[in-house]
């Protein structure tokens, strides 16, 4: 399986994401570093590079995430896979309020949120800073 991305294929994941990371919202033009585009499958746990399993991700999150697709949660047996963007709704998983915290309202969206940092200090003060800007909806 090919990890070359063509640019066609870049910019298609990139609009379709109306330019923001598709974990953690932040817009692309208000973030310091370029985007990646991420396997949400990853190539080792037998994703492809269609555009069916490639998210537009700001750096922080894709090096968060590297290759994993699951995590463990308390009180959980069994691994909790992680949010997908090309199968599940970002709302009916998460949830941000004016302080920038992003908040779980399922368990996939808790054990993206764990791996990924969402919520590490810096991004919620970023996001904080966006909302009260108008530029975080
Ligand atoms: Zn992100």
């Amino acid at each position: 399986m090919s990890r070359y991305i063509p640019e066609t294929v870049r910019l298609f994941v990139a609009e379709r994401a109306n330019y923001r990371c598709e974990y953690c919202r932040i817009p692309a033009a208000d973030s310091f570093f370029p985007f990646h585009i991420d396997h949400i499958v990853s190539l080792k746990h037998g994703g492809s590079t269609e555009a069916d399993n490639l998210a537009y991700c700001c750096q922080i999150c894709n090096l968060n995430k590297g290759t994993d697709i699951a995590t463990y949660l308390q009180n959980h047996s069994t691994p909790i896979r992680f949010f997908n963007p090309r199968t599940d709704a970002w709302a009916d998983h998460f949830e941000i309020d004016e302080t920038g915290a992003i908040y779980p309202r399922t368990s996939i969206a808790e054990a993206t949120i764990k791996i990924l940092d969402l919520n590490h200090p810096e991004n919620i003060i970023e996001r904080r800073e966006l909302i009260k800007e108008g530029l975080f909806s």
